[in-house]
């Protein structure tokens, strides 16, 4: 269920490790049926659509700021992109939805449909038309250790990810979530050491969200002692298209253009379809004739 979903932000060891947790099922699964997915792709997209939630926990300031993670690894899904907001607010999008790639070992094979080639970059949408990006070549296609190798690398902040999505085997999304946890300077060698041996003894994180283990108990089973929780906020799939944003979109393409989309539409009715949520928008003629004179 959507409204299940939510973050959580805390922070450990006297403000030395910060660590956010997700569960995102409805997110993934909404995402999944608005594009219909194909399994690896599922996992895919959802763990890039929860790392755009969770970079955007842990790096925005302002509900109205945005973080955009975007993996081109040159496999036959194609690119695929996630924008998340302050609000909690995530939408995405994949080149080719229907892609496939044997499992491996009975997992689904991300990185057979992601591809290793590419990249990964990060988008950081400040306002004021103040953006700021940073790219690291992927490292598995698995998308999670590709997030961690970005913060750590582009970053600096050593940090680890895990993003899992559980797959139905009729093509549903029955599970997604995920954490990152961050280690800050002012942390010792034996204070790391004892993190990231629990980080090493926590289940992949399909198994993690397939066992219903909340955002909670995740913290609570790398952070034993006690953690201080921030914040806990709903997290959902949003797309913030409407008729009149495509409208204006259609305005600024020109007058040229405009005319030749309607001298080439067969139709009575051109359709627009937004590439992150699949919703269809409808122009007649006389709508089209009307967007025509906007634009002289
Ligand atoms: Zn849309």
């Amino acid at each position: 269920m959507q409204n299940g979903d939510y973050m959580v932000r805390a922070t450990a060891l006297d403000g030395r490790v910060r660590a956010f947790a997700l569960n995102a099922t409805g997110v993934v699964s909404e995402l999944q049926r608005r594009h219909g997915t194909w399994p690896a792709v599922s996992a895919a997209l959802g763990r890039t659509a929860m790392g755009a939630l969770l970079f955007s926990a842990a790096t925005l300031k302002e509900e109205d700021q945005a973080l955009t993670v975007e993996v081109k690894g040159g496999g036959p899904a194609g690119r695929i992109l996630a924008t998340a907001n302050g609000r909690g607010e995530v939408r995405g999008l994949v080149g080719n939805p229907q892609a496939h790639a044997d499992s491996r070992n009975g997992k689904l094979n991300v990185a057979g449909v992601v591809g290793t080639g590419g990249y990964l970059s990060v988008t950081r949408d400040l306002g004021m038309r103040e953006t700021y990006q940073g790219t690291v070549e992927l490292q598995s296609g698995e998308i999670g250790l590709d997030l961690a190798y970005y913060l750590t690398k582009s970053e600096q902040t050593p940090s680890a990810v895990a993003v899992g999505v559980f797959v139905l085997p009729d093509g549903s999304v029955d599970a997604a979530g995920g954490y990152l946890v961050q280690l800050l300077p002012g942390l010792d060698d034996d204070e790391i050491a004892e993190i990231e041996r629990r980080l090493g003894s926590l289940p992949h994180p399909t198994s993690l969200v397939k066992e219903g283990v909340g955002p909670e108990q995740v913290l609570e089973r790398v952070f034993p002692d006690g953690f201080e929780l921030l914040d806990r906020y709903p997290v959902r799939f949003h797309c913030p298209c409407s008729r009149e944003r495509f409208t204006g979109g259609i305005v600024s393409l020109g007058e040229t253009e405009i005319r030749r989309i309607i001298e080439e539409e067969e139709n009575d009715t051109t359709e627009v379809v937004c590439h992150f949520c699949n919703q269809a928008y409808h122009f007649t003629r006389e709508d089209m004739a009307a967007i025509l004179e906007a634009a002289r």
